[in-house]
């Protein structure tokens, strides 16, 4: 039961958000773009903060979660820094360099994609209730992000069918993190919490650090 919402899950948040994102870059509703940015904000800020947070604190002493998310908002810093993680909606990027690579954007985002799947997995396991939170924050930042990427690779000349394509196939591995999320924390429910905190510490850097600055 629990695998079946995580599956359903880690569909929603990799590749529905992807064809959601496709429909509001091409139709009259892009104009909603930045306003699901704030939207965004509020939604990561408060899973992270009413519901995740409160949860790994009732299973680890609060030192602990503390600990766990401030290793965890310099590891999402480092991950952005050296470019294998992206949320950046401005995309200075592409004006520096005119031809992003699909296969950097296929990798940069499938990795995050695939995090984000295990988060959800974690979630689950923890709580079905904990899972709807997190679902929630990671389909409401991966859309604006994903009408970002699908903005970047129709600007380095890739064809809509092609940038939709990218883009589902690095949401497709949101759906193998949260597999192998699920199997893996079978065996060690200890380290549930530690990924919750973690969650945490990527919806605040997330929130704080990609889409304030944007707005
Ligand atoms: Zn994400």
């Amino acid at each position: 039961m629990i695998l079946t919402y995580i599956f359903l899950a880690t569909l929603a948040g990799g590749v529905l958000s992807v064809i959601a994102a496709t429909l509001l870059s091409l139709t009259v509703l892009a104009r909603w773009a930045p306003r699901l940015v704030s939207f965004s904000v509020g939604v990561l800020l408060a899973a992270a903060l009413l519901e995740i947070l409160p949860e790994a604190a009732q299973q680890l002493p609060p030192y602990q979660v503390g600990a766990t998310m401030l290793a965890g908002i310099f590891l999402f810093f480092a991950l952005e820094k050296t470019a294998l993680w992206r949320h950046d909606h401005v995309h200075q990027d592409a004006r520096e360099a005119p031809h992003p690579t699909g296969l950097m954007i296929v990798l940069g985002d499938g990795l995050h994609n695939f995090v984000d799947g295990v988060l959800i997995a974690a979630a689950f396991l923890q709580d079905p209730a904990l899972g709807v939170a997190t679902t929630t924050a990671v389909i409401a930042h991966e859309i604006p992000q994903e009408v970002g990427d699908f903005m970047v690779l129709l600007a380095a000349g890739y064809s809509r069918r092609r940038a939709l394509l990218l883009n589902a196939v690095s949401g497709s591995a949101a759906v193998a993190g949260g597999l192998l999320g699920y199997v893996v924390l079978q065996g060690v429910q200890g380290a549930i919490p530690y990924l919750l905190a973690l969650a945490a510490a990527s919806f605040i850097y997330i929130a704080v650090a990609d889409l304030m600055p944007a707005l």
